[in-house]
């Protein structure tokens, strides 16, 4: 049996040593490459792309499997060996199902796709890529019928990135928090705004830049296996478990930016640096799911990164390193002016509170798109109307709007949002857990001591990698089903201090 799971480890690392060079192009395209290299880039990647597939499908991992079955039932379900085998088969299970045919047509219509969004956000005009969109969705719908037995047809989309869940279990989930979330919103939105005029000054890039790394650095983040650069829209990437890198982006007349998403990379950077390092070059090397992820850059963004205690420790240094423009600002202010709460248009610039009202409503738009009753045509309208309702703005245009995010335009509609809330409410849980386990935890951030907690995520979550689901994850961690109850105490606990509700 030791020679066959050899065999078959010996296949699953090749896979993961393309998907990695894959990475590694990708990578330098959206940071170094000159625009010349574009189409050369483009075509290598695709020619990887589709060994890859050939390699995912091959037959014989599917005979190696076969023989393994019954060594797999002997082991115990949490065993490194029997969870190899397990994510091995579901893997293979899903590549299998989906005909090659229908991923080059698939990747061919997302490349036009994409151009095409370039040029309606060009010309402000939803119409411009709305055949696109129609096809999307159309193929979306179809990778689903690859997929029979499901509840719902966006539930084999979902499983992409949040294996395991459905549409019925996040739209319960969702519509008890947005019960929970708008009151909230409305309350905000009566009082006075605060003033985060400190933020909005001339801050260097190079200070910038050098303040976010010591920042991370302290919290753990390591810069022998990692490094990072600047890119336009901020990402995290790993090459091996030995070269996790992050991105990030600098705005100089606004300090927000560039400190607030790198931290947030760096957690997702945590979380792939902590796995454990026996699973390189297997599919246990990587993070559970989408929501496991984003749980853990919004915890170490938000939780820390946007708490008091943390700025106890930070700020002085802060104020250190840009004298001019905040030795006068008390932090009081500043820790008022980084957690004020906005309705506004844009999600990836909205605040910790009204965040989830923009996640949510994509997921609800995705359900009704692929169910029928909202037709692509009248998306942006939908998606106005929305906004209207849960945020009080409306979009002056379709860039304000439908057009912003890149998700619907570079891949399936479905399952690309619901992962954003999901891990905001996971945050909230894991964290809670963490310091129900060590009490110590936040005063030991007010001391620019991240060990503890950083160890009990790396216990808890990290180093299982892939080897758990996000379900047997959120159990074992917390001892609970995933729910949204410390979610809301945190947030609630927060921000009726901050505005006094
Ligand atoms: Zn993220």
């Amino acid at each position: 049996m030791e020679t066959i799971l050899e065999e078959l480890t010996t296949h699953l690392g090749e896979i993961n040593d393309l998907e990695s060079i894959n990475a590694l192009l990708e990578w330098d395209q959206i940071t170094y490459m000159p625009p010349q290299g574009a189409t050369a880039r483009g075509r290598q990647m695709a020619t990887l792309s589709t060994l890859v597939h050939t390699k995912h499908t091959d037959p014989a991992i599917g005979r190696l499997l076969e023989k393994l079955h019954t060594y797999e039932e002997q082991l115990p379900y949490e065993s490194d060996e029997a969870s190899l085998i397990r994510v091995a088969r579901r893997d293979y299970e899903q590549w299998i199902r989906v005909p090659s045919a229908f991923i080059a047509e698939f990747s061919n219509h997302l490349s036009e796709s994409y151009t095409a969004w370039l040029a309606a956000r060009e010309a402000n005009n939803f119409t411009v890529v709305q055949p696109y969109v129609e096809k999307t969705l159309e193929l979306s719908r179809q990778y689903s019928t690859f997929f029979p037995g499901h509840d719902h047809s966006i539930d084999p989309l979902i499983n992409l990135s949040d294996y395991g869940m459905s549409a019925a279990t996040i739209r319960s989930l969702f519509t008890e928090l947005r019960q929970h979330l708008v009151p909230i919103v409305h309350a905000i939105s009566e009082q006075p705004a605060i003033d985060d005029s400190c933020l909005h000054q001339y801050f260097p890039e190079d200070q910038q830049l050098a303040f976010g790394n010591e920042v991370i650095q302290r919290l753990g983040y390591d810069f022998e296996r990692g490094r990072q650069d600047k890119t336009v829209h901020p990402f995290m990437t790993k090459f091996s478990l030995g070269d996790v890198r992050i991105t990030t982006r600098i705005d100089e007349n606004y300090l927000n930016e560039a400190l607030f998403s790198t931290i947030h990379e760096a957690g997702h950077a945590l979380y792939e640096q902590g796995i454990n390092r026996a699973f390189e070059r297997t599919p246990l090397a990587v993070g559970t799911s989408s929501g496991v992820h984003e749980s853990q850059s919004r915890l170490w963004e938000n939780m820390v990164g946007r708490s008091e205690p943390f700025w106890h420790y930070f700020y002085p240094r802060l104020q250190a390193a840009f004298p001019q423009q905040l030795a006068h600002v008390p932090i009081t202010t500043f820790y008022r002016a980084i957690n004020k709460v906005a309705c506004s248009l844009i999600r990836t610039d909205a605040d910790e509170v009204t965040y989830n009202l923009h996640a949510m409503l994509r997921f609800d738009l995705e359900l009704a798109l692929l169910e029928g009753t909202l037709h692509i045509c009248d998306l942006p309208e939908a998606w106005n109307a929305r906004y209207q309702t849960d945020l009080g703005i409306v979009p002056s245009d379709d860039r304000m709007g439908v057009l912003q995010d890149i998700h619907w335009y570079m891949g399936y509609i479905g399952g690309a949002f619901q992962g954003y809330t999901i891990g905001n409410i996971l945050s909230a849980q894991f964290f809670e857990a963490a310091q129900k386990a060590h009490p110590t935890i936040t005063s030991e951030i007010a001391q620019g001591e991240f060990d503890t907690l950083h160890n009990w995520l790396r216990m808890h979550i990290y180093a299982h990698g892939r080897k758990f689901t996000a379900d047997e994850i959120v159990a074992q961690a917390t001892g609970q089903p995933l729910s949204i109850e410390p979610y809301m105490n945190y947030l609630r606990s927060k921000y009726e201090k901050l505005y006094i509700l």
